[in-house]
């Protein structure tokens, strides 16, 4: 079981900040960005790759609740999307997620 179905669960806390019957989002322990969230299905799904058809919605559902949750704390103007597939992506818990960053300039290309 992941870190992250354990947060899902309620056998850990985090700073859950939106819930809905197919997703979750808290803030990251570790945050990256003055602004750093977390955009998990309750759903498991290890990464994007792994997904099947029958997942389409589901993950639009996501990106729509980053829109969302941006607009609710007032970061819709300027954000970043991020999701790491696969360990060499940098992706370390096995549970899909999208990162939400903001509240500080972002360079490109990414590292
Ligand atoms: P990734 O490296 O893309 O798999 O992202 C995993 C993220 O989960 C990292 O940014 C970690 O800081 C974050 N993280 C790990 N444990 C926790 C936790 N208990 N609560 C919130 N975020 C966590």
């Amino acid at each position: 079981m992941t870190l992250f179905q354990k947060i899902i669960d309620k056998e850990i806390p985090a700073d859950i900040i939106f819930e809905d019957d197919l997703s979750l989002v808290f803030k990251d322990i570790n945050p990256q960005a003055p602004v750093h969230l977390l955009i998990i299905p309750k759903k498991p799904m290890v990464k994007v790759s792994d997904a099947s058809e029958e997942d389409k919605e589901l993950l639009g559902h996501l990106m729509w609740v980053a829109g969302e949750v941006a607009r609710q704390i007032g970061v819709e103007d300027t954000f970043r999307l991020v999701v790491n597939n696969g360990a060499k992506a940098g992706q370390s818990v096995f549970h899909v997620h999208i990162h939400l960053l903001s509240g500080r300039p972002f360079s490109w290309p990414p590292g």
